[in-house]
């Protein structure tokens, strides 16, 4: 199967949670699984989790494999989908909804620490553990309880900020198939996630913990969809 037959449709639309599509490969090993044209649901990758799916009603765990065709597995796989016919695939909005703004929060908080002399080594957008993880590059790291709640407040300050200020997320894909996320203004960066449509959509910043250890920063976040 020619991966150019998936569509990534969750790289067009955050939003979209439901299609008619096509199956367009099916295979047995390691279990039952499809693989259908129109790709609304997202699988784990660059911090961000399986969405929460459905195959006609049925909950289906989520995989890609190394070619990165993504592959549906309905729990109860009595009812097998042929190639060729049609299967009704649909996302948890709310889920959905939860790990655009967590990972697109990531994205603007990244984008406010960055100024002050770090360089980001690692990351999570998972629910309940999101992270972002610093190299100091130029930068002072916070020694004790007083600098890690000025770093937080200053952080925040400029997350806030760019908030208000109501900036368009965009993607594009360049000519090697890379696709660039861009916070208008703010910062382009590779990734394949999910984004919400503007700094405005995220609720509820804040950062939840600030960790030093081997001269590294971690700063635990969490953020809501407005
Ligand atoms: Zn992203």
């Amino acid at each position: 199967m020619a991966i150019m037959e998936q569509r990534r449709r969750y790289w067009e639309d955050t939003y979209l949670t439901e299609v008619d599509t096509e199956v367009v490969a099916a295979r047995e090993d390691p279990g039952p699984a499809l693989a259908v044209r129109d790709g609304i649901v997202h699988p784990k990758g660059g911090g961000q989790p399986d969405d929460v799916v459905r195959v006609d009603g049925r909950l289906a765990t989520v995989s890609k494999d190394e070619a990165g065709i993504v592959w549906l597995a309905p729990e109860d796989d009595e009812a097998r989908a042929e190639v060729g016919g049609s299967v009704h695939v649909a996302i948890d909005l709310q889920v959905r909804r939860q790990h655009a703004a967590l990972h697109s929060a990531g994205h603007l908080l990244d984008a406010c620490v960055l100024p002050l002399g770090f360089t980001n080594i690692g990351l999570s957008h998972t629910p309940g553990q999101a992270f972002l993880l610093y190299d100091v590059d130029g930068g002072t790291l916070p020694t004790d309880e007083e600098s890690k709640a000025a770093l937080v407040e200053e952080v925040l300050d400029r997350a806030r900020r760019l908030v208000a200020a109501d900036l368009p997320y965009s993607a594009e894909v360049d000519g090697e198939g890379v696709r660039r996320v861009t916070i208008e203004g703010v910062q382009t960066d590779p990734c394949g996630g999910t984004h919400v449509r503007s700094t405005a959509d995220l609720a509820g910043l804040a950062i939840t913990r600030v960790r030093t250890k081997k001269g590294q920063l971690k700063l635990s976040y969490t953020a809501e969809h407005a």
